[in-house]
């Protein structure tokens, strides 16, 4: 099964995909983490990508198809999750091309719908919780980035949303539920 969770920044789609990992042998790709970790070593990618991101706006599409594409070329038994990607239409189609030319489908585009208050006050608690733990805190977890983050989801992410229902591949789940309900919710989707 190959998955898309769907949702603004702090929605969980990171902690809903961690726990289909560890619980369906599923492989979870996220952008974000793969656009991190370049920065992180250093790479002319990474270098290249940093003050986009903190400023909170998406990096370009050519970027995160490339990286999505090295990832579907390793293959993942218990299928991919796609986290916090695709996040523009012309990621979509991308994504669409990709799978078909390796013979595969998406099974469900899953939205994890939560309101910006929530999703204000989440964000800055995993910023603070991130600090109280001596881990690092994310540069774009902070307010200003964050407006921005929001409006590029409205602006350029949203519209997935009636792209993947015109696909019949839409569903939609209460992502304000506790984890343990959004778990259960895409569980039923997923069989
Ligand atoms: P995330 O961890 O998913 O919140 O992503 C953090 C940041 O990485 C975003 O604010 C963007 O700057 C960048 N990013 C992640 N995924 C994508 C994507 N699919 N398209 C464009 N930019 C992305």
């Amino acid at each position: 099964m190959n998955i898309i969770l769907l949702g603004p920044p702090g929605a969980g789609k990171g902690t809903q995909a961690k726990k289909l990992v560890d619980e369906r042998n599923m492989v979870q790709l996220s952008t974000g983490d793969m656009l991190r970790e370049a920065r992180t070593s250093g790479t002319e990618m990474g270098k290249k990508v940093a003050a986009v991101m903190d400023a909170g706006n998406l990096v370009t599409d050519e970027i995160v198809i490339g990286l999505i594409r090295e990832k579907l070329e390793q293959g993942a038994a218990g299928g991919f999750i796609f986290d916090g990607f695709p996040r523009t239409l012309a990621q979509a189609d991308a994504l669409g091309d990709l799978l078909a030319e390796m013979g595969q489908t998406l099974d469900a585009a899953i939205e994890l719908r939560v309101d910006d208050e929530v999703l204000v006050g989440r964000i800055v608690g995993r910023a603070a919780e991130a600090a109280a733990a001596g881990q690092p805190v994310r540069a774009d977890d902070n307010e200003d980035a964050l407006r921005v983050r929001l409006a590029a989801y409205y602006k350029q992410t949203s519209p997935l949303i009636g792209y993947y229902h015109a696909k019949g591949q839409l569903t939609s789940v209460d992502g304000l539920a506790s984890m343990q309900d959004v778990a259960a919710s895409i569980n039923k989707i997923l069989g």
